[in-house]
């Protein structure tokens, strides 16, 4: 049966009760395969969809390994890795994966009322994350030490270890309670209590005290839609996150034979030595490329001077050709290999009146290649690093043509 239509009665959320229950015993009222994939259909139900920021829980049915869950129009849909017999079913949740989405949500629930403490920064969304979580801010910007207070009092509700409760109200007794935000659903609405502090309408799985919920750490932010989303780790993943940033340290501190604390004055140290030795290095080539100037020239019988140099960079053969024209009265044509390119610089000096663009639709005909320049100097660039040599050969041949030397 491949029917896209569910039509079965609502599935019983276990979840909604009790969101620790682990394992669980059920009926099969349905068995159907979607996109090839097989999906069964239970009258109750620990396994919760994906809804409202929160990924789906894996686990198995009979031993059969659950892969997606889904829910349509109150139904609870198990997708399967393969096919599951009887109608008696055992179900087992991934506890590991589920109780770190419990942190991660019951964290955001935190963090949204700290903002809006804090700062009367409105939640817009949350997502949940395989590594991190964010949440969206209706704020345009916000000083670190506001975002600072804001993690801080996050945690600090966390350690009060409140209680964190779920029931359901009727529509008409939600205004009785203060909702930090109004509820997308009609009717009976799930409400998620952090003990008299926080009250949204959820309908995904919570820590059972805040306690649980562990550290709090936001850990990026950036705009985005004029708003600021913030990322954050809870619980477990702050600790992996915290292992993660002292092991990258403690790397930079080894590389740096320093402390930790001391990397980054060390790195702001290096940096500068670095910037100091390319100056250096730079004016050290310049004074390299006259005397390398004056050697080509001496050595070349011809007044159209090439040469191919693949260890040089795009700066340094432009370099070297201006000197070479500089010293003599000649045409320069020069070539090195980039990442994935290879560059041309074709310089003449200026009292041969002669303009080496007119070689680029030569070039072009036979090699893919772009740049430009003025009459006395070009620079061509090519991603086919292997016709360096032929672009060469073939501007030589074209300017000693056009300009009569040899
Ligand atoms: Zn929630």
């Amino acid at each position: 049966m491949t029917e896209d239509k569910i039509n079965y009665p609502p599935t019983d959320k276990l979840y909604f009760e009790n969101s620790y229950l682990k394992e669980f015993r059920a009926r099969a009222i349905g068995q159907e395969i979607r996109d090839g994939q097989s999906l069964i259909i239970l009258d109750r139900t620990a396994f919760y969809p994906e809804s409202g920021g929160q990924p789906y829980d894996l686990g198995s049915l009979n031993g059969v390994k659950v892969v997606r869950v889904e829910e349509e129009d109150g139904v609870v849909l198990h997708f399967l890795e393969g096919e599951l017999a009887g109608e008696e079913v055992y179900g087992q949740i991934d506890w590991e994966r589920r109780f770190d989405h419990m942190q991660q949500h019951s964290g955001q629930h935190i963090l949204s009322q700290a903002f809006y403490q804090i700062i009367k920064g409105e939640t817009l969304s949350f997502h949940l994350g395989q590594e991190e979580s964010t949440v969206e801010i209706d704020l345009p910007s916000i000083k670190d030490e506001t975002s600072y207070q804001v993690e801080r009092l996050a945690n600090q509700i966390v350690f009060s270890d409140l209680e964190i409760k779920t029931y359901f109200l009727p529509e008409e007794e939600i205004s009785t309670i203060p909702l930090r935000k109004p509820p997308k659903k009609t009717g009976k609405i799930r409400i998620v209590e952090v003990d008299g502090l926080d009250y949204s309408a959820c309908g995904g799985t919570h820590c059972e005290r805040s306690g649980q919920i562990g550290l709090i750490k936001i850990i990026k932010q950036e705009k985005i839609r004029g708003h600021l989303r913030f990322s954050f780790v809870c619980g477990f993943r702050a600790l992996l996150e915290f292992e993660e940033r002292r092991q990258w340290l403690q790397a930079a501190a080894r590389l740096f034979s320093s402390e930790e604390k001391e990397v980054p004055a060390s790195a702001d140290r290096a940096l500068s030595e670095l910037r100091n030795l390319k100056k250096k290095q730079k004016k050290l080539e310049e004074n390299l490329t006259i005397f390398e100037a004056r050697d080509i020239l001496a050595k070349s019988q011809s007044k159209v001077i090439s040469g191919f140099f693949p260890d040089k960079s795009p700066d340094g053969i432009k370099f070297l050709a201006l000197h070479l024209v500089h010293e003599s009265e000649v045409i320069a044509v020069l070539a090195c290999l980039a990442e994935d390119s290879f560059h041309l610089v074709i310089a003449a000096t200026d009292s041969l009146k002669i303009d080496v663009r007119t070689v680029i639709p030569f070039l072009q005909a036979e090699i893919k290649l772009k740049g430009g320049g003025s009459p006395s100097l070009v620079q061509l660039i090519s991603g086919e690093q292997d016709k360096a040599e032929k672009a060469l050969q073939l501007a030589v041949d074209i300017l000693k043509k056009q300009s009569g030397l040899s």
